[in-house]
């Protein structure tokens, strides 16, 4: 009864590329500082505008069972699931663009892009501690994200585990910046191995969050698996509504390369069941299940 997750790779597997690289300072080597070297241009100061976008961390809880028991004839959405193909866009460049944007379990990836205008509604920084002092916007996630990753933390030091916040909202505005700066510095096509396209960064949704330790001297990098608190955040984070989002080994299926430090906030219904199966959040949302429908 459980979901086969192992069936289609999506098509996204031509563009692997890391997920958030191109916004980190430690992800290249120590002259690439694609974030921090930009950090004195101001950006748009979004102001905490009001805490009434989600106030729950669970954003549907009718979910629990819609794993259960629907595998012998796959419909062409999930129970209680957004639809991906009902929450894109087609837009005037082709693009597709998300809907869903205030959803927790938006999709943006290499194909679902979020709008250039979007920015999330209750961005706030999460009391939590960071690797630097100064009051950046990266600090910032979506209130309801900001809320649990407080509670990943606060737990996190109950169990000794130095965990720090190193990277959360990014608008559309400074991604374009920080594109468009790395191709002027590596030529296009290099950047577009490590940097992402605006629209197509997870961090925009306010809803991402890099962690990092000393132990890796808060680089993002990937042995920050195998640090104590990389070790706690792959066995833990999902009890707090967050995802390790691009998972080892699923490359071919979330377009980017292993990132254990890149966190996800989803809630914790949905972050325990994807942590359970081992799946990703495009399997989750039924990627596959498309991919069955199409093929029949
Ligand atoms: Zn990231």
């Amino acid at each position: 009864m459980k979901f086969k997750t192992i069936m289609v790779v999506v098509t996204v597997n031509s563009l692997m590329m890391t997920g958030c690289s191109f916004d980190n300072p430690f992800t290249k080597d120590s002259s690439e500082s694609t974030e921090d070297q930009q950090q004195s241009q101001p950006e748009v100061d979004e102001k905490n505008s009001g805490d009434e976008q989600q106030s729950g961390e669970k954003p549907d809880q009718n979910n629990n069972d819609q794993e259960d028991g629907n595998d012998d004839e796959p419909s062409d959405e999930q129970a209680d699931l957004p639809s991906l193909k009902k929450t894109v866009k087609v837009n005037a460049d082709g693009k597709k663009v998300v809907t869903n944007v205030n959803d927790t379990l938006v999709l943006v990836n290499k194909t679902r892009n979020l709008p250039s205008d979007y920015i999330p509604e209750s961005l706030v920084v999460p009391n939590v501690q960071f690797p630097f002092t100064e009051d950046l916007p990266k600090k910032k996630m979506q209130q309801v994200a900001a809320k649990a990753l407080e509670k990943m933390f606060t737990k996190a030091e109950q169990d000794n585990i130095p965990l720090f916040a190193q990277s959360g909202y990014r608008s559309y505005d400074r991604q374009e910046a920080i594109f468009a700066s790395n191709v002027q510095q590596h030529g296009e096509e290099e950047a577009n191995k490590f940097s992402a396209h605006p629209g197509q960064s997870e961090h925009q949704t306010g809803l991402a969050m890099d962690v990092t330790s000393p132990a890796v001297e808060f680089f993002l990098v990937e042995r920050f698996a195998e640090t104590k608190a990389g070790k706690w955040v792959q066995q833990n984070a999902h009890e707090f509504g967050f995802i390790i989002r691009y998972p080892k080994g699923k490359e071919g299926i979330t377009g980017y390369s292993y990132e254990p430090w890149h966190l996800r906030y989803v809630g914790k219904e949905h972050a325990t069941k994807i942590h359970e199966q081992n799946m990703t959040l495009e399997e989750y949302l039924g990627v596959q299940v498309e991919q069955v429908n199409a093929s029949q």
